[in-house]
């Protein structure tokens, strides 16, 4: 089993990563590489032995039986090399499809346990790009590069200058000591041509963003209304030809690499030759040892000159890919990531910070839903406060929260405004433990929330983000997964599966788009998306009311829309927002906008300003106090007014339908 551990990774861990996750087909493509190494050394004695006997005889004219016993091995050895190739093949799959399987899943695990910061910067994002990326062409070709150097390679030259030299001893010390500087030579121009590589990908990637900007469904209404098709194209072409130019470059390097070492060992081989000539006229070798030496030689051309140089070279780079794995490896994790992935790993039911709270907060869920969420001990909110919270993002040095301040009582309605970049979404990331390096408290029921695990952290609320996920998967899929960890597959019970199906119709009948979802062809079980013929695509609008039925899944204590609606009109989302807010009666809900009509239903009112509280209280006590609000209310009102509201009927309603 793959395990992705803190160490430095190395060239020996292109057979070794393999091996943990697939031990018994590495140890037999090894096997099988060796065995036709072997087999290939021993056809030079044997191959000598047969023609010498065959040459005495004809010479004799008397035929000797031991001929035939060098002529069964020579058909055994070709029978082998023919059968061996596919046994290889067969052991390789294996080991790629079982190590992709292994080593993406823990790629995966190592991202979920990282830091957020580290997710948000991008050089760590094209890492991990690049690691996964092309994972089982990496896997596949640094086994067979790694066994074609040390298990075929080697062995083979090592054995055919073993035999040289017992023929004649300083033979074989003349090609090693001709063979030593094209090693050197070859790792050090592997190096180049990762590198070269690495460039044209990130070419690659930048071409391959905008191609889909202009060709994606989501850039459609954009691209016409501002008519920048032109302008991306040109970028898309520049892009293109420097990945094409780069392409070619890395492509010149690695040919000319290998050109130059298939050239200086043909060169090689011919002056082994010339000097084998005297000795076979002298009677120190055979003419069947020379005949087979000579055959071989000339395979050794390929093997050392072609094969060798490549794989040497594909060491090298393997070498650059694995210091990637090293330091993706390295990079820190949050505190509570191992403690958690342990216990998830040996199902245990860890105590918590939270036990012995839970007051087991009855929901809207039965008996079968109830029990999970006793599972999942979901703490009764009592309150929620920000206590002169202070926080900067790592390696910044501007503080957007300064000194903030802020309380929530249980089941009221609250919501944060502000002007764009005025700290609400840091605020969500805080809220939601994303961050967790801050100054102050943050108080969760009088407790830090600092002290609650990841998990639990997690279990406290319910979000739709503004970029909420668009799952290209089933109807049920989309809103189910807002259960977060629960377990629909075949392991679920009728029973449950009942509970959840009536939970998962109610969600979609407060939104309003049960009856929607029932006519599509296949009901609740059609695929959502563009991905299939069979697949249906949604308006915006709708797959923001699945994304809200995905948040009510959820029996978490706080609900939290951060603009999921930004993508509507003004009065669209007004309308949204109340009916959300009609659903969540009795919840804790945090709805964050810069759209200040949306949210004037809510019972009290933040407004964010450069990173703290500058008014708060209701819509009509902020209008009372003549200030920001009431300033910011006044100039938004005509999004709001009648005329407006014909003007945005069409988009409402193509929005929504
Ligand atoms: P809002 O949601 O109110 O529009 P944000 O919370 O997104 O505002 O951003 C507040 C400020 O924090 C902005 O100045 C933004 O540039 C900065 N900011 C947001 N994310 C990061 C980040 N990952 N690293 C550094 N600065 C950030």
């Amino acid at each position: 089993m793959f395990v992705l551990k803190k160490r430095k990774y190395n060239w020996l861990d292109m057979w070794l990563m393999p091996f943990r996750c697939a031990p018994v087909s590495t140890v037999g493509v090894t096997a099988q590489k060796l065995i036709t190494a072997l087999a290939n050394v021993f056809q030079v004695i044997v191959v000598a032995e047969f023609l010498d006997g065959a040459i005495q005889a004809v010479a004799s004219r008397h035929f000797d039986s031991g001929i035939m016993v060098w002529f069964v091995l020579m058909l055994l050895i070709v029978s082998w090399k023919r059968i061996s190739y596919h046994v290889g093949n067969l052991f390789t799959d294996h080991v790629t499809m079982h190590g992709n399987e292994q080593i993406a899943m823990e790629l995966t695990r190592k991202r979920d346990r990282m830091e957020y910061y580290l997710l948000e910067d991008p050089k760590i994002e094209e890492l991990s790009n690049r690691l996964s990326g092309k994972l089982e062409y990496n896997l596949h070709w640094n086994l067979q590069w790694f066994l074609n150097l040390f298990a075929i390679n080697i062995p083979r030259i090592v054995g055919v200058l073993l035999i040289m030299s017992g023929y004649v001893w300083w033979l074989s010390l003349v090609v090693l000591a001709l063979t030593v500087p094209l090693f050197i030579f070859s790792l050090k121009s592997g190096k180049k041509v990762y590198q070269a590589f690495e460039e044209a990908a990130a070419y690659e990637r930048r071409h391959k963003y905008l191609f889909s900007v202009l060709t994606g469904r989501e850039t459609t209404e954009e691209r016409s209304l501002f008519g920048y098709t032109g302008q991306v194209n040109e970028q898309w072409h520049q892009q293109f030809e420097c990945a094409v130019k780069q392409d070619i470059k890395s492509e010149m390097l690695f040919m000319g690499n290998s050109l130059r070492g298939t050239t200086i060992n043909g060169v090689l081989s011919a002056v082994v030759v010339l000097i084998m000539i005297p000795l076979t006229v002298s009677g120190r070798l055979t003419a069947g040892v020379f005949i087979s030496l000579v055959t071989s030689m000339y395979d050794l051309i390929d093997i050392m000159g072609n094969s060798t140089a490549k794989a040497v070279n594909r060491v090298a780079m393997a070498q650059e890919y694995m210091k990637d794995f090293t330091t993706f490896a390295a990079l820190p994790e949050r505190e509570d990531a191992t403690e958690s992935v342990d216990a998830d790993a040996a199902g245990n039911d860890r105590p918590t910070v939270m036990e012995g709270q839970v007051q087991g907060r009855e929901t809207a869920g039965t008996a079968a839903m109830g029990e999970y969420q006793k599972q999942r001990r979901i703490p009764e909110l009592k309150e929620l406060e920000f206590r002169h919270v202070t926080f900067r993002y790592p390696g910044s040095d501007v503080d957007i929260l300064k000194d903030f301040s802020m309380k929530l009582e249980n089941g009221r309605h609250y919501a944060i405004v502000g002007e764009n970049g005025a700290g609400k979404t840091t605020l969500i990331k805080l809220l939601t433990g994303l961050y967790r390096e801050y100054e102050g408290e943050i108080l969760y029921n009088g407790m830090e929330m600092r002290s609650f695990s990841r998990e639990e952290w997690f279990r406290i609320f319910s979000c739709v983000f503004q970029d909420f996920a668009r799952y290209y998967l089933s109807v049920e899929e989309n809103i189910c997964l807002g259960m977060g960890g629960m377990d629909f597959g075949e392991a679920e019970s009728p029973e449950r599966k009942r509970e959840r199906i009536s939970r998962m119709e109610g969600a979609a009948k407060q939104l309003d788009i049960h009856d929607y979802l029932c006519g599509l062809k296949h009901g609740y079980e059609t695929r959502l998306g563009k991905l299939d013929e069979d697949s249906v695509d949604l308006s915006g609008g709708q797959w923001q009311r699945v994304a809200m039925a995905r948040a009510l899944m959820n029996d978490a204590p706080l609900l939290l829309l951060d603009e999921p609606t930004a993508a509507l009109d003004p009065i669209s989302e007004s309308r949204l927002y109340e009916e959300f807010g009609e659903i969540s009666r009795n919840r804790t809900t945090i709805f964050i906008s810069h759209r200040l009509g949306s949210i004037r239903l809510a019972d009290h009112i933040f407004l964010l300003k450069d990173g703290c509280v500058r008014e708060q209280g209701s819509h009509e006590e902020l209008m009372g106090l003549h200030g920001i609000y009431a300033n910011m209310y006044e100039t938004q009102q005509s999004w709001y007014t009648e005329d407006k509201a014909e003007e945005t009927e069409s988009i409402a309603a193509a929005a929504m339908v």
